[in-house]
């Protein structure tokens, strides 16, 4: 691509060894012969002493070498008929190649263009567009159902009693699907029960899931029913983890379909979500790169920790040359807020209990590399 030398530029076509040594004092003068307008195949051999008028991404006529930009031209006549100047002036002189698109000079046949188990961005599928192709295999979106669970529940939409919170982890769950390539299917709220938990377990089995994504029940509280009912009912493979917030993560099946458990509060269900569950729907995917962007950090704070490997909700800055950071706010894992104004999460690894101000820490970036600000001072 291209698959044909054409003009980068609204011109004329010459021969360069026409036009090597014009001046301002000694200019050339060229005769019309043909126009050339984008999308026609030009047949007219281009002779010496003669150009043809040609636009932006037409093909060079045989005999041609070369276009000379229609400013740095001057129409001597102009032919009524083709609308082209009969001859021009040139005061400039041109070079073989000057204002070509030579075939080949974006890729050639062989070149890898696009890598599998990768998304399709805007630019790959303008690419695949240019080559002709309107369809290629893709993996589907996996479908993810999600469903919480708690008495104190209220779906959004409906008036909160006392005592009672909204439902943040359905939507916010459902949004993360959403972002990671994945179709979320809404189971809605189970109750603390047995029977009410099994029953949107079995609407995600009706629906035919790749996986079921829980949040809440899988703590050692009395009314923690989800655990249960995959381990009676299903197969828990595991039942927490060395992590914070996150800890009481449960992973297993219910009747054949994964299943995550993920914490009920909103900070540990959305940390959770990050390191267990976009992996795998990274892998039902086909997607071959990983899905979290990865910066080294100066802590600018001391931080504590309680040896779990934890992801403190942060804020990174470009400061001198480096990447700062500092905690977001209130560190508990049912404070949306500080997630909301955190830009990265701070990673200390597990048996690690301190950290002074100046150690360095691995970022996971939640959003995007150019988002992160500069606080430079001099
Ligand atoms: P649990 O694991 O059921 O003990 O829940 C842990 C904490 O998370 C409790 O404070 C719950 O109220 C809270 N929580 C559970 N599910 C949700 C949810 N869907 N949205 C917001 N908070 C929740
Ligand atoms: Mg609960």
């Amino acid at each position: 691509m291209p698959a044909f030398s054409n003009s980068s530029m609204d011109g004329f076509a010459v021969r360069a060894s026409d036009l090597a040594g014009v001046s301002p004092q000694r200019p050339a003068h060229l005769h019309v012969i043909a126009d050339i307008p984008a999308g026609t195949v030009p047949f007219t051999m281009i002779g010496p002493g003669e150009a043809a008028r040609i636009m932006t991404g037409a093909a060079l006529p045989p005999g041609a070498d070369a276009v000379i930009p229609v400013e740095d031209t001057q129409y001597k006549s102009f032919d009524q008929d083709t609308g082209a100047a009969g001859h021009i002036e040139i005061a400039k002189p041109v070079f073989a190649g000057d204002y070509l698109r030579p075939a080949g000079q974006d890729f050639r046949s062989g070149d890898l263009l696009l890598r599998a188990g990768s998304d399709l961005r805007p630019a790959d599928v303008g690419l695949l567009a240019t080559l002709g192709i309107g369809f290629v295999p893709v993996n589907k979106r996996s479908r993810v159902a999600v469903l919480s669970s708690g008495d104190e529940l209220v779906p959004v939409g409906q008036p909160v009693g006392p005592g009672e919170i909204y439902d943040a982890n359905s939507l916010m769950l459902s949004a993360l699907i959403h972002q990671n390539g994945g179709e979320a299917l809404l189971l809605g709220i189970a109750r603390d029960n047995e029977h009410s938990v099994r029953s949107i377990l079995d609407r995600g089995v009706d629906l035919d899931v790749d996986m079921i994504v829980s949040s809440a029940g899988v703590s050692i509280g009395a009314y923690d029913y989800v655990r249960q009912v995959i381990q009676e009912q299903g197969n828990l493979q595991l039942w927490r983890v060395n992590l914070r917030p996150g800890k009481p993560f449960a992973y297993g099946d219910y009747k054949g379909i994964p299943f995550f458990g993920l914490p009920g509060n909103p900070v540990s269900a959305y940390v959770t979500f990050e390191v267990f569950v976009l992996p795998a729907m990274n892998i039902l995917h086909g997607r071959r790169q990983s899905g979290n962007r990865v910066a080294s950090v100066i802590l600018r704070q001391a931080i504590e920790s309680d040896g779990r490997e934890s992801y403190l909700r942060g804020w990174i800055a470009r400061s001198n040359g480096q990447l700062v950071a500092s905690l977001a706010g209130h560190q508990g894992s049912a404070n949306l807020k500080a997630l909301v104004d955190a830009n990265a999460f701070l990673v200390i690894p597990s048996g690690v209990k301190s950290l002074p101000a100046g150690s360095r820490v691995d970022a996971w970036l939640i959003g995007s590399i150019e988002d992160i600000p500069d606080e430079s001072v001099d």
